[in-house]
């Protein structure tokens, strides 16, 4: 009987080990000490007030309302 528990507990601290290293992996392979889901406040996207579309905040123009994507489709500020 102790053999197998012994043999579970084996088992869970391989599982969480490799559990951690391919989160280690993930998280070297989206930047430098990222964590997924962890975006940089530039890449957040914004979404245009005028014309809706979704644009990366370092490339959108702060209106009064929000922000504006300055793209070719968006209707020029009046
Ligand atoms: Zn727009």
């Amino acid at each position: 009987m102790l053999k197998i528990l012994l043999l579970i507990a084996i088992i869970v601290v391989a599982v969480l080990l490799v559990r951690n290293a391919l989160r280690t992996a993930a998280g070297k392979r989206n930047g430098a000490g990222a964590t997924p889901g962890d975006a940089p406040a530039d890449a957040k996207l914004v979404r245009c007030v005028a014309c809706g579309a979704f644009v990366p905040k370092a490339d959108a123009v702060a209106a009064g309302t929000g922000y504006r994507c300055g793209g070719a489709g968006c209707p020029p500020k009046p």
